[in-house]
């Protein structure tokens, strides 16, 4: 077992389950539908622009969205080491998603050991590689996959995405607790979805209020990692399943996804 926060050291197994990996980080949030998959997806790819060997683990095994944010396909073979082979983002990016292994109309319904059994599976049976980092979407909400996770390896840490909206900070505020009683330290909060730059007028409409991330983080004691805006051009993106393309070409659509994987 390594110290996860050296981020110089070659990558080293990790515990009993044969991941090679120098960090491994969690992106979840309290309720769906906040970002949390394209930001645990941008990170991925913003690390990944960055140099380092990146691996991106869909664990939202209800709605694995990974998949279609990329636009990858496929269904993962076995290889000779009898590892499953995970679905490669150009030639350098494994991905490892339910989305690969059901059909997109199909809902997956599953008991807690079932989920469990899962999620060991797409970690330790696996052919990652060699890892600086491997970010995992999360399920929303739930402990479940959180508790697996903790229980599986050492994580480096986690992220909880919300919108500045007092609902959704009030989810947030569980999911911290939640990784809390998990055990797994939280690296900060990032608020998505803060503010709207309308491309006609240059204003900025705060359409899910401001700030509100901000201030829940310093509340808890949670680093503030940044904000992202509401950009159409993501939106669209992630439609098309070309999210890993914008973000390439467009240094607006990735400034803040920098900043906020800088300080992580
Ligand atoms: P979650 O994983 O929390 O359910 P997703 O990442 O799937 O959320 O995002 C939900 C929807 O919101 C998707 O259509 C996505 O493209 C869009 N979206 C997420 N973040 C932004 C953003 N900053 N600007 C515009 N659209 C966004």
């Amino acid at each position: 077992v390594i110290d996860f926060v050296v981020h110089d050291r070659p990558p080293a197994r990790i515990g009993q389950i044969g991941l090679r990996a120098k960090s491994v980080i969690a992106v979840g949030s309290g309720k769906g539908g906040v970002g949390k998959s394209t930001v645990a997806t941008s990170i991925a790819l913003t690390l990944r622009r960055l140099g380092a060997k990146v691996g991106l683990m869909d664990a939202d095994v209800y709605g694995p969205s990974v998949p279609h944010l990329l636009g990858l396909t496929g269904r993962p073979a076995i290889g000779e080491n009898k590892k499953i082979e995970p679905i490669m983002l150009g030639d350098d990016m494994p991905v490892m998603s339910m989305g690969f292994l059901v059909e997109p109309d199909q809902a997956v319904i599953w008991r807690g050991p079932m989920l469990h059994g899962s999620i060991n599976q797409f970690l330790s049976d696996t052919d990652w590689g060699e890892l600086d980092y491997l970010i995992i979407d999360m399920p929303p909400g739930t402990g479940d996959v959180a508790l697996t996770l903790s229980q599986a390896l050492p994580l480096a840490g986690s992220v909880v995405v919300c919108t500045p909206q007092e609902v959704a900070l009030l989810d947030a505020i569980k999911a911290i607790s939640m990784f809390r009683k998990v055990n797994i330290p939280i690296l900060g909060m990032v608020e998505n979805m803060s503010g709207f730059l309308c491309p006609d007028c240059g204003k900025t409409y705060d359409i899910f209020g401001r700030g509100g991330a901000r201030d829940k983080a310093e509340e808890t004691n949670v680093p503030f990692l940044g904000g992202m805006p509401i950009d159409i051009k993501l939106r669209v993106a992630g439609d098309e399943g070309r999210l890993a393309e914008v973000l390439e070409s467009d240094a607006a659509a990735r400034a803040p996804l920098e900043a906020v994987t800088k300080s992580l």
